[in-house]
């Protein structure tokens, strides 16, 4: 499978891992978008938020569980982070297995662009 994120989880391609079981990994994202910025993506390829079924509910809540938790870790939590997931090429996913982003660590604006 020709995919970055599937290279991680193979160990083929080196991550800053934060968290990792049997089901998700936590790693700093490679081009931060605030101080602190990390993805958390399934270990099992799913390549858009499209392709989601009703037997991925669990992995899905396993990804924001975990955002939660490395958040905490480092740091961000009680001050305040956002979690993002695109999808496709209007939402502006350019990784095409599913992640889910935590920006933390400044304030966020809304509207994003
Ligand atoms: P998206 O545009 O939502 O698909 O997000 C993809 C994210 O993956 C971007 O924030 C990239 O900076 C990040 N990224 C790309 N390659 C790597 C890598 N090798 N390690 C960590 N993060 C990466
Ligand atoms: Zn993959």
């Amino acid at each position: 499978m020709d995919c970055l994120f599937c290279k991680i989880v193979n160990g083929d391609i080196p991550a800053h891992v934060l968290f990792e079981d049997g089901d998700v990994i936590a790693f700093e994202d490679i081009m931060p978008q605030a101080p602190s910025h990390f993805l958390v993506i399934p270990r099992r390829h799913i390549s858009t938020l499209n392709d989601l079924t009703d037997a991925d509910a669990n992995v899905v809540g396993k990804l924001q569980i975990t955002a939660a938790k490395v958040a905490k870790q480092k740091g961000i939590a009680d001050s305040g982070y956002r979690v993002v997931m695109n999808c496709n090429e209007a939402g502006g996913q350019t990784v095409y297995h599913i992640h889910m982003h935590v920006l933390g660590g400044r304030a966020m604006t809304w509207p994003p662009g």
